[in-house]
């Protein structure tokens, strides 16, 4: 059993002070700090004024600190889940986007290895496969070459242990075939890359999309007599993706949208790159060379090509742009994608709940994060 004290604990939806969280795989409980004495745990008191937060989870990344997820190694995936708790976030799906098949089914078998072993740092919940079914209108940087037309149900079904997310694009599926073999193998259909109308965006939400991914990147825009996909968004209930880093999408529109869809349907994501926690240079990302300048990988002709964004920055940047209480804010990057995908255990501070924890100053730098009960980086050891 550990007991942390000296933070403010983000108590389901409240800010708890004056409190130690107790815990050992699973989160125990919350105790009042003068009734801690005595209790046989290894007690790990916070020095600097901080938040005690569910770890973040992040359902769209596709590497950071030098590694991608179609490196396809388990030494990759050990680096890649050492980044993710470093940056607070505790529980990820490695997404890998559109490639040449044998690229694919290396970055699923990789994925599968990782479910099976124990990790370093955030827990592995599973692929993201972003492509390769998208249109070619809004591929961003997906490498159009290996962009394709039909979606190819059968690898999708010999990974379908693996896959738990899935970006496509409704205009490859108009029968909606497709979408709902994904609902009957358990995987979230998610629309994305896409130059789907409003009423093809709504038409594949009536047959069962889940989501929308990184919304208003790489998709049709809104239009008052066209309102795309970010129209069927708002007219509907889907989660939706945003990558809050102030240049996929204006912070000033935070708040606005937080209003518009309300804040329990936003899934802040990273979408980061290899690029993501290292310094301005050329990297690659999907076969090709991007350069990371000014805080965003792009390729040479300017295109946004993921981002170098962290998950506690996306937090920070949430807060900061709408001025909504910190709970609120954190649950956009933990508990509501733990409600996407269907997470029981995780997502929340709750007796019962998994014990992944981060500890973020008061400017949500993290100090230390923890990956069911376990502490996998402190910052004081770096
Ligand atoms: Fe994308």
């Amino acid at each position: 059993m550990k007991l942390l004290t000296g933070g403010t604990i983000l108590w389901e939806r409240r800010l708890l002070e004056g409190h130690s969280l107790l815990f050992s795989r699973q989160v125990l409980g919350c105790i009042p700090d003068g009734m801690t004495e005595g209790l046989e745990a290894e007690h790990i008191t916070l020095r600097t004024p901080c938040f005690v937060s569910p770890g973040f989870i992040d359902i769209h990344v596709n590497g950071a600190a030098g590694v991608d997820t179609l490196d396809a190694t388990d030494a990759a995936l050990d680096a890649f889940s050492l980044a993710m708790a470093r940056n607070g976030t505790t529980a990820f799906l490695p997404t890998a986007v559109t490639s040449p098949e044998e690229r694919l089914s290396a970055a699923a078998d990789a994925v599968r290895r990782a479910l099976g072993r124990p990790l370093p740092g955030a827990r592995v919940l599973g692929l993201h496969l972003e492509g390769p079914w998208i249109d070619v209108a809004h591929k961003g940087a997906h490498p159009e070459p290996f962009i394709q037309e039909t979606p190819d149900v059968g690898w999708v079904e010999k990974n379908a242990d693996v896959i738990r997310f899935l970006t496509f694009s409704p205009c490859k599926d108009p029968s909606h075939t497709f979408l709902r073999r994904l609902l009957e193998l358990g995987i979230i259909p998610s629309l994305g890359h896409s130059d789907a109308s409003f009423e093809e965006a709504m038409a594949a939400i009536g047959a069962g999309a889940q989501a929308i991914t990184h919304l208003f990147n790489a998709q049709t825009g809104l239009h008052h007599r066209s309102p795309g996909m970010p129209g069927a968004a708002a007219a509907s209930d889907v989660a939706c993706e945003l990558i809050a880093d102030g240049h996929h999408v204006r912070s000033e529109l935070f708040e606005p949208l937080c209003r518009l869809l309300g804040p329990d349907r936003i899934v802040l994501v990273t979408d980061s790159i290899r690029a993501a926690c290292l310094p301005d240079g050329t990297y690659e990302f999907a076969g090709r060379t991007v350069v990371l300048k000014d805080g965003t990988p792009r390729l040479p002709d300017g295109t946004l090509a993921g981002s170098a964004l962290r998950m506690n920055e996306a937090v920070r940047n949430m807060r900061d742009a709408t001025h909504r209480p910190l709970p609120e804010v954190v649950a956009m990057a933990s508990g509501n994608a733990a409600r996407l995908l269907k997470l029981e255990r995780k997502g929340t501070l709750a007796p019962g709940f998994d014990a992944d924890i981060v500890c973020l100053d008061e400017d949500l730098n993290v100090l230390m994060t923890f990956v069911e009960g376990e502490r996998v980086w402190n910052t004081e050891d770096e």
